[in-house]
């Protein structure tokens, strides 16, 4: 019996008290005085109700979390890189038809989408997990531990959940059950969003958030925002994270190709040296960071990950090839930066008679910037659900996310989950992408209430 129909009681009891008094001459100032009683009732009733709405969405959530921690497990185990989620969206799609959703599969090469229809008037709001795993052999002593193995860039490689993608996948899963169990009081709709490839298409294709919105995702369902979560390292199990406005960094990835001229190693005069030119390339481009960004605005990044040229001790080869990544927090910074690095390559070759080019790939991430005033208004929805002293405003973090792409078309909020075991020290734990990254479970609840709850109390608010 739910409790509403206890307050419909209560309402009852009032009229019928109403028209007994009237009925006995009962004089109206005792009326009052029992119309004021009933009504207090009333009131009491309806927190009851509300207290016992409260109860039945912690039942849902507690019925629902041992099997997310399944689905997790069952992820983990089975883990696929970019664009090739095919297992685990399958997975997604059966679940989301079992719930009895409206699901699309197939966007953006794997991608699955399910739409949840309220049962009362109100705004589409879209929540989304990622999918992909990492090349990255597991050696976590896990029961689930990934075995898995495919072919990357021309090798095996091992394949593991090393971002906890699948804590992702597990976690709204579990958001879309609880919430489909509740559609018929949910004022509004939402949207929910299993994308692949957050990690990078592979080579020669395109993925991810970008291809989700580029195949018309926001245009079909026009959320009014966005929700992300990812789980953290940096924050121990029960905590929470988040920032308002830029948090997580635009990422570039670039390739400069430096051409000399190729000679004997004892003659050098005879050639020109492509190496002592790429040492003095990335020497200059430190100055870039340290003498010409306005560190006091933003932090900015700039680092060679690689450099390839050469085969021999004796040989000064024709050129070689360096790879690396900018980390920016400001379109103007960005443009800037890229601008420097395009002059200090160009000169530095041209004052050794070299040549070289510059190429920045155009798949990089946008800044992940969560809108401050959607920030203001979830913030007491996770402080409620992690407690006030769980919930930590980080620091700019370098690290990107093509939840970006969502952000920058409609307001948007990711958090961070922590999930390094409480008694360690989450300076220490292995890292997000490392192949001891580890989540403690107990993390995983706290999750899919977060998330649940910023979708349940979004929408009552917008519903009035
Ligand atoms: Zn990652
Ligand atoms: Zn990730």
């Amino acid at each position: 019996m739910s409790v509403k129909l206890v307050a419909n009681d209560h309402g009852h009891a009032h009229t019928r008290a109403n028209n007994e008094n009237l009925r006995r001459g009962i004089p109206l100032r005792t009326s009052r005085i029992i119309a004021a009683g009933s009504a207090a009732i009333v009131l009491a009733a309806s927190s009851i109700a509300a207290a016992s709405e409260k109860e039945r969405l912690e039942e849902r959530l507690r019925a629902v979390e041992p099997r997310v921690i399944e689905w997790r497990r069952d992820i983990h185990r089975n883990p696929e890189l970019s664009n090739r989620e095919f297992r685990t969206a399958k997975l997604v799609t059966e679940h989301l038809k079992r719930l009895g959703l409206e699901v699309q599969s197939g966007i953006a090469h794997t991608g699955v989408v399910a739409f949840l229809r309220g049962g009362k008037p109100g705004p589409t709001i879209a929540l989304r997990a990622d999918m992909d795993a990492l090349p990255v052999t597991e050696e976590v002593d896990v029961p689930f531990r990934s075995r898995a193995t495919a072919e990357y860039r021309g090798e095996t490689v091992g394949v593991m959940h090393a971002c906890g993608h699948d804590a992702h996948t597990a976690i709204l899963m579990g958001v879309a059950e609880v919430l489909a169990g509740m559609r018929d009081s949910l004022a509004g709709n939402v949207l929910f969003i299993f994308q692949p490839a957050e990690e990078g298409p592979p080579a020669g294709e395109e993925g991810g958030a970008e291809l989700m919105l580029k195949e018309g995702l926001f245009e079909k369902y026009r959320p009014e925002a966005v929700f992300g979560l990812h789980v953290w390292s940096l924050l121990r199990a029960g905590e929470i994270g988040y920032r308002s406005g830029p948090t997580m960094a635009a990422s570039d990835f670039f390739t400069i190709r430096v051409r000399g001229r190729q000679s004997h190693g004892s003659r050098p005069w005879q050639g020109i040296d492509p190496i002592v030119t790429a040492a003095q390339i990335v020497n200059a481009l430190q100055t870039i960071v340290s003498r010409q960004v306005d560190i006091t605005r933003n932090p900015a990044v700039v680092t060679v990950g690689a450099i390839k040229g050469g085969i021999r001790h004796n040989i000064i080869p024709d050129e070689l090839e360096m790879i690396g990544t900018i980390r920016t927090f400001e379109p103007e910074q960005r443009a800037a930066i890229i601008q420097g690095m395009e002059r200090i390559v160009r000169s530095t070759a041209e004052a050794n008679g070299a040549s070289a080019t510059f190429h920045v790939d155009p798949s990089g991430n946008p800044v992940v910037v969560n809108d401050p005033d959607l920030t203001r208004r979830m913030l007491p929805t996770l402080q409620r659900v992690a407690g006030a002293e769980n919930v930590k405003e980080l620091a700019l973090i370098t690290g990107a996310e093509d939840f970006a792409f969502y952000a920058r078309e409609v307001p948007g909020l990711f958090f961070f989950v922590g999930v390094t075991p409480r008694d360690q020290d989450p300076e220490t734990a292995a890292p997000n992408h490392s192949p001891r990254f580890f989540i403690d479970e107990s993390a995983i609840g706290l999750g899919l209430r977060a998330m649940t709850e910023l979708a349940l109390d979004y929408l009552a608010a917008a519903g009035g």
